[in-house]
């Protein structure tokens, strides 16, 4: 078996808006495993109980006790990975290209134009933004966003309730042009999202319970979160003319390398779409989330064998 030690972390949300729909911090825990053959390898774990995760504490004693869920499973499969890299000495990233990826906008941030212009002056062509239930937000976000360029996609969390898809689509019909897609706009119901996306010619994404959309066509996108699915199982389980868009878990700095690499290797097989793997400008900037780079599409690895940071990590309090 393996032995595991934990680092409580918690990340400061940056936006006051989001942070008082998210509370003011994210918490969560690196972990640390001891494999039998004296390697240790690290992983970051985020859980979202608000989508359906147990507490941090109910995870780790899940792990502990070898009877993980989904999320903790695979944080022990990529924490395995990470000790094979470091027992080699080699950086996870090395040799893989990985997709550029989107920008989060948080809060109120849409109605920043000098916001947007710097992000689009770091190179970023497409906008990931969270709606909720609200419409009179959409039409917000056309006035903000009819003049800019980028790509946007904006993700609802299954929010809107049927009724007001109709509404919805009507308020974004100026921005039609630009929009990649809306992500989970209700709660799924194949046939109504098949003829919502006809008559609209608005593509809709998967994230939630992806599992319901696997191998079915009709469902153009999928959103592949390395924080709970395994690549190959994934690759086997879509249909190969789904678009594929990996995301971090919005977690530790350390989860994005996780999530960038798995991403680095998916697209040996397939060709990714933009993804979205630099959630930390979400958060005040730490010393690992430093180690990203400057502002960018593109992912920086953090200098290191297997995910990275071999100065910081053991320099954090395990127990
Ligand atoms: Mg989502």
């Amino acid at each position: 078996m393996f032995k595991i030690l934990a680092h409580p972390y918690s990340l400061r949300l940056k936006n006051i808006r989001s942070s008082r729909l998210l509370n003011h911090k994210r918490e969560g825990a690196l972990l640390r495993f001891s494999f039998p053959d004296g390697s240790s390898g690290y992983s970051d774990l985020h859980p979202w109980e608000e989508f359906g995760d147990l507490s941090l504490d109910q995870e780790i004693e899940l792990l502990k006790s070898g009877r993980p869920t989904a999320l903790g499973f695979r944080a022990l499969q990529l924490a395995a990975k990470d000790a094979e890299f470091r027992r080699q000495g080699v950086n996870a990233l090395e040799g893989l290209t990985v997709p550029k990826s989107h920008f989060l906008l948080s809060g109120d941030e849409h109605k920043d134009h000098k916001l947007l212009e710097t992000i689009a002056n770091s190179g970023f062509d497409t906008l990931k933004i969270k709606a909720g239930s609200a419409l009179d937000f959409l039409d917000e976000l056309v006035g903000a966003l009819k003049h800019h360029p980028f790509k946007i996609r904006i993700d609802f969390n299954e929010r809107l309730d049927a009724g007001s898809l109709p509404d919805a689509l009507n308020r974004l019909k100026p921005l039609e042009e630009k929009i990649d897609f809306l992500e989970d706009p209700t709660r799924f119901d194949r046939e109504m999202w098949i003829k919502a996306m006809e008559r609209s010619r608005i593509p809709f994404a998967k994230d939630m319970r992806l599992e319901e959309a696997f191998s079915d066509k009709s469902i153009p996108i999928l959103v592949m979160k390395p924080a709970k699915q395994n690549e190959e199982m994934f690759l086997q389980e879509m249909h190969p003319e789904q678009k594929v868009v990996v995301t971090s878990y919005l977690g530790h700095p350390l989860g994005q390398v996780q999530a960038a690499y798995v991403a680095g290797v998916m697209q040996k097989s397939i060709p990714l779409e933009t993804a979205g793997l630099k959630s930390h400008h979400q958060y005040e900037t730490d010393a690992f989330s430093e180690r990203l780079g400057p502002l960018s599409p593109h992912f920086q690895a953090p200098a290191g064998t297997g995910w990275g940071f071999d100065d910081l990590l053991p320099k954090l309090s395990w127990s």
